[in-house]
């Protein structure tokens, strides 16, 4: 971490010569800006880069400045283009989780109607949920039965869920209906549960927020959700997911009770 701060794009002032700014200009916070991608993956796609270069060490205000960032820059796409709606975020951190900078950067994408796979796979999923359950919402289910299993950890509004259906064996999720500072408080917890108390330090996120143009009057049909998944072990040459995992089903191998208690203490004795 120390050694590629030295000649980091991102770091101090660098980033004003040496990244681009999108079409609209680049946007700018204290603790975070936007720099635009020069591998594009879609056609609105930026970076969220924090002003801090340590992706395990954030402050909650620090994540939640980026978090912020990014959904000023949604709505200053989707103003620019409305046709465009579904906001996705992912981040990875160290090089295990194929991060190709160290620096703490997010990568966030506005679809055209519909979100990448991944994502409206679930969302078809709910909505198929919802037509054989009399309308019964997918991720509220989702939630109920993951607190009468007591695998759930309640931040304000949001959860903390040791969910059952991981893609690996250190995979969380946090569940909101909105992107707004209990899920910044419980993001920092997590990462500090994590990095300070099980010596992870890798990791991969992705988060889908609510179609931008959705009318919120029955509530949302997706709530905003992320995922979480520490790679591991960092040091270790060999990877952490195989054909198993990537073409039947995810091994697991860490019981969800013992993460949760695990997660449940390192998030009580911060959180009081
Ligand atoms: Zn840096």
């Amino acid at each position: 971490m120390e050694e590629s701060k030295k000649n980091c794009d991102f770091c101090g002032k660098n980033y004003l010569n040496s990244t681009a700014e999108d079409s609209f200009g680049r946007l700018e916070r204290t603790l975070s800006y936007t720099a635009a991608n020069t591998f594009k993956y879609d056609r609105w796609h930026t970076l969220i880069v924090s002003r801090n270069h340590d992706t395990l060490h954030l402050t909650e205000d620090e994540i939640g400045d980026m978090f912020e960032l990014a959904k000023e820059w949604f709505h200053k796409a989707n103003s620019i283009e409305p046709t465009y709606t579904c906001p996705e975020m992912i981040w990875d951190a160290m090089p295990k989780s194929g991060a190709s900078q160290m620096h703490t950067h997010l990568q966030v994408s506005l679809g055209f109607d519909i979100y990448y796979g991944n994502i409206e796979r679930i969302r078809q999923g709910a909505r198929f949920y919802a037509q054989i359950n009399n309308g019964r919402n997918y991720f509220n289910d989702y939630l109920y039965i993951h607190q009468a299993l007591g695998l759930t950890i309640p931040i304000g509004n949001v959860y903390i869920i040791a969910h059952l259906t991981p893609i690996k064996d250190l995979e969380v999720m946090i569940i909101g209906e909105k992107l707004e500072k209990d899920f910044y408080k419980a993001l920092h917890l997590i990462f500090r549960t994590f990095v300070d108390d099980l010596n992870e330090y890798s990791f991969s996120f992705g988060m889908h927020l609510p179609p931008m143009n959705e009318s919120t009057s029955n509530g949302h049909e997706l709530p905003v959700s992320c995922r979480l998944v520490f790679r591991n072990p960092v040091t270790n040459l060999r990877a952490d997911m195989n054909g198993l995992d990537l073409y039947t089903s995810s091994v697991i191998g860490k019981d969800r009770y013992v993460l949760y208690q695990q997660l449940k203490e390192g998030v009580t004795k911060r959180h009081k």
